[in-house]
């Protein structure tokens, strides 16, 4: 199907909410919008950031694993206890691919499951005891960890145990760090407040622990705040931002320690990837220390040029000298990638539904092949996100928010993209329908994508994945040939 015109969308979302009954349809149009540039204010168009419908399948993780699996899981030397029954933990741990350097068990743990594994006597009798004893434990069994952070699950709000000063009395005892996280997954709408909640916990537990200690600064001294390294992403971004002449002293929190967070008060600026994750702790540094902060984004050499010029444009002539120098030295190479993968994905319509940034921000590495967003969406994003979405999508185009089960079918049945990218939850579905699927939450198992490295591995990743001969070879169901009609052909 060529691209749609407004009209066309319109009724597109018509006819696909007339299955809901009167109540659910009403709620169900106002996440639903056909983007317009000139409207400034996504509010405007589409509601977001509010509960999931009950019944409406949702693809929304919680508040625990907005703080567990997103934000403070990554931060490598810590030890994170998943507090409550087993299951939430089990669930949060080793999904996202935040790559680490250094030796697992021994001063590195982002792979490793604690757990209080809350058992029924847990509930009517309080952890808390439990918690102290597994931090004693800790304590003993990995020495060399950095600190531990207290990962509440929804039985720990329920019953009220005191986290916060099971905590204190553990950092005096072992003279480290202990961060009690209040992001019982009951909380909010979704993993959205998870996130926000794990920064009010670095705000609280972190950022002061090494105010008036001496720092060796330097005028080119940044941080990388929400990239949480999957399949190496981090690496990728660091590398340019170094060679440019800037100097890296946190990262947050793909391949982070938590000596990275307690620096970064002393940065020149914070420059943040992930806005819908770390945008709360950015806003506070510049508050509280003075430090700006800027989105950048690292997806496609387009983005990353503007990127990297807005960046040195914080800084003196030499950082923006570097900024030409590696955009000059990376460019031959981008063109390269551009040639090759461009005359085989050059027209093809990609569709998205993801999480916290890339629903926007790879619409212009997609774009650099050649391709064209025709669908994009949040799980859990809001309308500061949808405000900067609007001005990356092309007119007409569909906006879904916390799109439903149905409607994301629907929508793919109706516009025939060439590609979904989406996240684990949805794949088989596409694939099934005989449409190429790319998980774009943990790049299945590929990666990185940021970055000038990153852009050359997602080129070929997309058109592995789009120009697969075996979607030939695939018969979707609606395209199979009944019995009885074979046998009247064979008549
Ligand atoms: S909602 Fe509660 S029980 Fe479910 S995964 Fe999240 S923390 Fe665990």
């Amino acid at each position: 199907m060529s691209t749609l015109t407004r009209e066309e969308t319109e009724s597109l979302i018509q006819e696909v909410l007339e299955v809901y009954p009167e109540k659910a349809k009403k709620d169900r149009a106002k996440h639903l919008a056909i983007n317009d540039q000139s409207v400034e204010q996504s509010k405007k168009c589409i509601t977001s950031n509010r509960k999931s419908l009950p019944g409406v399948m949702t693809i929304r993780g919680c508040a625990y694993a907005g703080s567990r699996g997103v934000v403070w899981g990554p931060v490598k030397d810590m030890i994170h206890i998943s507090h409550g029954p087993v299951g939430c933990g089990q669930y949060s741990r080793a999904g996202r691919r935040n790559y680490y350097v250094g030796t697992t068990g021994v001063n590195t743990f982002a792979e490793m499951n604690f757990t209080s594994d809350f058992q029924e006597k847990d509930i009517v009798f309080g952890g808390d005891k439990k918690l102290a004893k597994i931090m004693n434990e800790i304590e003993s069994l990995f020495p060399l960890h950095k600190g531990i952070t207290v990962q509440s699950e929804c039985p720990i709000g329920l019953i009220g145990d005191d986290i916060e000063a099971v905590s204190k009395k553990a950092a005096k005892e072992i003279n480290k760090v202990v961060v009690p996280v209040r992001c019982e997954g009951f909380r909010g709408v979704s993993q959205s407040l998870g996130h926000h909640i794990a920064n009010d916990a670095v705000r609280d537990w972190v950022l002061s622990n090494r105010d008036g200690q001496h720092f060796e600064s330097t005028p080119y001294d940044v941080t990388i705040i929400g990239d949480y390294n999957i399949g190496g992403d981090a690496w990728a971004s660091r590398i340019f931002l170094e060679e440019m002449g800037l100097r890296v002293i946190a990262q947050w929190s793909g391949d982070g320690t938590i000596a990275e967070m307690e620096n970064t008060p002393k940065a020149k600026l914070n420059l943040l990837h992930c806005y819908r994750s770390m945008n709360y702790i950015s806003r506070h540094m510049e508050e509280k220390y003075g430090i700006p902060w800027m989105e950048y984004n690292f997806f496609g050499p387009t983005k990353i040029e503007e990127s990297l010029r807005r960046i040195a444009a914080f800084f003196d002539d030499s950082i923006k000298e570097g900024a030409e120098r590696v955009i000059a030295k990376y460019k031959p190479m981008m063109e390269a990638v551009i040639a090759k993968y461009k005359p085989r994905l050059q027209g093809k319509r990609v569709m998205l539904y993801i999480g916290g940034l890339r629903p926007r921000h790879v619409i212009g590495a997609y774009e650099d092949l050649g391709m064209e967003v025709v669908g994009t969406g949040y799980e859990f994003g809001h309308n500061d996100d949808y405000d900067r979405t609007i001005q990356e999508m092309g007119n007409a185009t569909l906006l879904y928010d916390d799109v439903t089960g149905f409607e994301l079918e629907e929508f793919v049945k109706r516009i025939k993209p060439d590609l979904v990218g989406s996240g684990i939850k949805e794949k088989y579905i596409y694939q099934k329908m005989g449409i190429p699927f790319r998980q774009m939450h943990s790049w299945d198992y590929s990666g990185p994508y940021h970055g000038f490295d990153g852009f050359a591995i997602f080129a070929r990743d997309m058109d592995m994945t789009l120009n697969n001969p075996c979607w030939g070879k695939q018969t979707p169901p609606w395209k199979a040939v009944k019995p009885a009609e074979e046998a009247k052909a064979a008549a």
